[in-house]
């Protein structure tokens, strides 16, 4: 029976309840009526339930459908603005006893060169990283316990948070491992981290057992249960995510929404982040064998309606999607991307000749850091590197509300503008520096509040006078 307080994943996610709303979506999704209505609700960027997300996103009424794209694009104006936060995945090791059948990683594929890095490869990975800019990483690490163990992570993130090289450090870990205890959650969020992410791939019980025949991996209820531990263990931000192309998109849509509804009953705060990657092509995995890929345009209408969904959540995107394709949902609803991005162990060191591919997907936008970051600036959003709430303690519930109060639009402006400042003093070329300085000067000018200006303006100068990590 469905129960969104249920701490039991067949509950809160419920597969009679997704029935029932693929069929409700199915018959009402050309219900102008209805589909008003939803839409009139969702204008008061409140956010609208599965049920309700799910008839948008099956409508097929070519005038409501531009609706639905315009009001995604103002939800995502007035929570965030034209600001775009960056952050690059770490790869620590490629080891794992899992038998994902979408991944390169899984225990069976013997021909795919396994590599666990270093303390001390970390460090070089780290610096590789600094000197590109980078602020924030996303830690990846297969599911290994003799290889990976927790205090292997617990050591990285320690090894990472210690690395001050030049002007650079990283100010922001945050971890994507696998499912496990409370305890453990408790030691990584002492350690520091920011979100936990863990991607659920599917939300469908026989297709995720299916997908995962072997290894711990295989308990859907023990993985859908994560976030759950997660939280109980002292961590405010998870980050969820489904894999698009392993099932059908409807379900894994709706469950999703329900996941986040579910955290945000149970737990008291939702998701921070949404992950949207779809399936792609790696060692051993061809994306053709699933047949439940998903178009360019699907895509985005996911994106739009996940935004109009939770308005809270920042919402991210990968590599692995095209330039083409991330500057379309960048305006429906995405507040994060990776840049410059390595998905193989040691990749930013040393990037690997094709024929040893050890990359956990092939990477679409292969462009530098400082490439995507002009190619932001040119379409006028406002690349940045904060990671203030974080280091503020502005997390959990406390964050949420700063969040739906709007107030946290006060912070974030400015801090985007600084710490695109320190990138474009420390990193940029020369023509990126160019096209970021008449950003900075344009967008100073839209700082609402001239208190709040004139400060941004002193830290800014100070900035370039070689000071360094002012926040808001
Ligand atoms: Fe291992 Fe994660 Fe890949 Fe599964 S998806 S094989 S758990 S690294
Ligand atoms: Fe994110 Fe907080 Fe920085 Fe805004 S101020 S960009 S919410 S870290």
């Amino acid at each position: 029976m469905y129960d969104v307080m249920s701490s039991k994943a067949e509950e809160f996610i419920s597969d009679e309840e997704i029935q029932d709303c693929l069929t409700y979506a199915e018959e009402n999704k050309n219900n102008r009526e209805l589909i008003d209505q939803i839409l009139t609700k969702a204008r008061e960027m409140k956010g609208i339930t599965h049920r309700e997300a799910l008839v948008l996103l099956d409508c097929e009424l070519e005038d409501k459908n531009q609706e639905i794209y315009q009001l995604a694009k103002e939800i995502k104006q007035e929570f965030y603005g034209n600001r775009i936060v960056m952050f690059a995945p770490l790869y620590l090791s490629n080891y794992c006893i899992n038998g994902c059948e979408y991944c390169p990683y899984h225990a069976k594929n013997k021909h795919i060169r396994r590599k666990k890095l270093s303390q001390e490869e970390i460090k070089a990975e780290v610096i590789a990283l600094q000197d590109m800019g980078h602020k924030r990483l996303a830690l990846e690490a297969g599911e290994d316990p003799k290889n990976n163990p927790i205090e292997y992570i617990l050591e990285s993130i320690k090894t990472i948070y210690g690395i001050h090289h030049k002007n650079g450090d990283i100010r922001r870990v945050n971890v994507n491992i696998a499912a496990t205890t409370v305890e453990e959650y408790r030691m990584l969020k002492e350690a520091g981290i920011g979100t936990y992410i863990l991607f659920q791939e599917t939300y469908n019980k026989e297709s995720y057992e299916k997908l995962h025949p072997t290894g711990p991996k295989s308990d859907y209820a023990y993985h859908t249960e994560a976030m759950d531990r997660a939280m109980d263990g002292g961590i405010d931000d998870v980050g969820l995510g489904v894999l698009y192309g392993l099932n059908n998109y409807r379900y894994d849509f709706t469950g999703i929404i329900m996941h986040a509804e579910h955290l945000e009953a149970a737990k008291g705060c939702g998701p921070h982040t949404i992950s949207v990657p779809r399936l792609r092509r790696a060692d051993d995995i061809d994306p053709d064998t699933f047949d439940n890929g998903i178009s360019d345009d699907l895509f985005a209408k996911i994106v739009a309606c996940l935004r109009i969904a939770v308005p809270y959540t920042g919402m991210i995107v990968s590599t692995r999607e095209s330039k083409e394709c991330r500057e379309r949902v960048l305006e429906l609803g995405i507040s994060q991307i990776s840049g410059g991005s390595k998905t193989s162990v040691g990749g930013y060191v040393s990037p690997e000749p094709e024929e040893e591919n050890s990359a956990q997907f092939d990477v679409s936008d292969n462009r530098t850091l400082d490439e995507v970051v002009k190619w932001l600036m040119e379409m006028d959003y406002v690349p940045s590197f904060c990671t203030a709430c974080y280091r503020e303690g502005r997390t959990g519930d406390r964050f949420m509300s700063l969040l739906k109060s709007k107030q946290i639009v006060n912070c974030c402006h400015p801090n985007a503008l600084m710490t695109l400042k320190e990138y474009l003093e420390d990193y940029a070329s020369p023509e990126t520096k160019k096209v970021g300085e008449e950003l900075i000067a344009r967008e100073l000018e839209v700082v609402t509040n001239p208190k709040v200006r004139q400060i941004a303006k002193d830290y800014i100068e100070q900035i370039h006078e070689g000071r360094r990590d002012f926040r808001f």
